[in-house]
């Protein structure tokens, strides 16, 4: 762990990293991609010096409440000193500046926040999105193998649930030949369905891969699933986009699952859904 200066922290779309690199270890990572030229190691955090005082300063300019983003490219959980408290920090900020929030997590340490996440939610609107890829926990564990696995985050979605705070579930990546089985597919619609969802994303069954985050995939497939990498090789060669070859049989099962059960799936949707900042105060002085 480190820390680095920042002038800046909140993206022009009110984006928030209050850190660079991660400590989740999933093997197909895109954050660990060269074109985000980190120059330090992935698992070496680097923490924005002051990320709170220039967070507040930056709350503060915004003319009107929006909704903040953050979890898109470091998870916002990562194993940090508790002492830090530095994802607790922002949300407390921004339930005290009254913005809104959507969280991107695949850890239940989120359940620690759920104090803040419901008083934000009372007044404006928080929604918790988790990526769930693997329905079988073993695998999971190989392939997010430092974080809850996937029958934990649902556990937590549930909590989410019962506490009326609504979620999104990134159904992303899904790895060709590993775990792109209707099996694995089913198995995670029937968790969503379970946790109460509100919508599901999904931008078709496969991975990307390139410069950076291919080489790392590579190494976790010749570790854990071997002659594998040889198979992405022959089917994809230096693809960006590596389709899972069940792709169109999955998105079948995928949308008419979400149709049957009025769960949001078409992208745009969901991504109008995470933007758009409710004040549910005004929304209660109409009546
Ligand atoms: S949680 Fe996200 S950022 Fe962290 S290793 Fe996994 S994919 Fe990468």
């Amino acid at each position: 762990m480190h820390y680095k200066a920042y002038k800046t922290i909140l993206s022009p779309n009110n984006g928030l990293n209050l850190f660079r690199g991660c400590t989740h270890g999933c093997i197909y990572c895109d954050s660990r991609s060269d074109c985000y030229q980190m120059d330090h190691p992935f698992e070496d955090i680097e923490i924005k010096v002051n990320a709170l005082a220039i967070f507040e300063q930056e709350l503060q300019r915004r003319r009107k409440p929006c909704m903040i983003g953050t979890g898109a490219m470091t998870d916002p959980y990562i194993q940090l000193k508790p002492r830090l408290q530095i994802t607790r920090g922002a949300l407390a900020l921004i339930e005290k500046y009254e913005f809104g929030v959507a969280i991107q997590t695949k850890s239940t340490r989120i359940l620690r926040d759920l104090d803040l996440l419901t008083a934000i939610n009372q007044k404006t609107k928080a929604v918790v999105q988790m990526t769930l890829t693997t329905y079988d926990e073993d695998l999971c564990k190989l392939l997010e193998p430092y974080v809850s696995t996937t029958k934990e985050r649902v556990e937590a979605l549930i909590r989410f649930k019962e506490a009326e705070i609504p979620s999104i579930v990134w159904l992303s990546p899904i790895l060709p030949f590993i775990n792109d089985s209707q099996e694995n597919l089913q198995g995670i619609l029937e968790y969503c369905i379970q946790a109460g969802v509100k919508g599901i994303l999904c931008f078709g069954f496969g991975v990307t891969l390139r410069a950076g985050n291919r080489d790392y995939f590579y190494q976790q497939l010749d570790k854990y699933f071997p002659g594998m990498k040889q198979k992405y090789r022959l089917a994809f060669g230096e693809n960006y986009v590596c389709t899972s070859p069940n792709n169109e049989v999955l998105m079948e099962i995928f949308k008419n699952t979400c149709r049957k059960h009025g769960i949001l799936y078409q992208t745009e949707d969901i991504f109008r859904y995470l933007h758009t900042f409710e004040d549910k105060r005004e929304q209660l002085s109409l009546f």
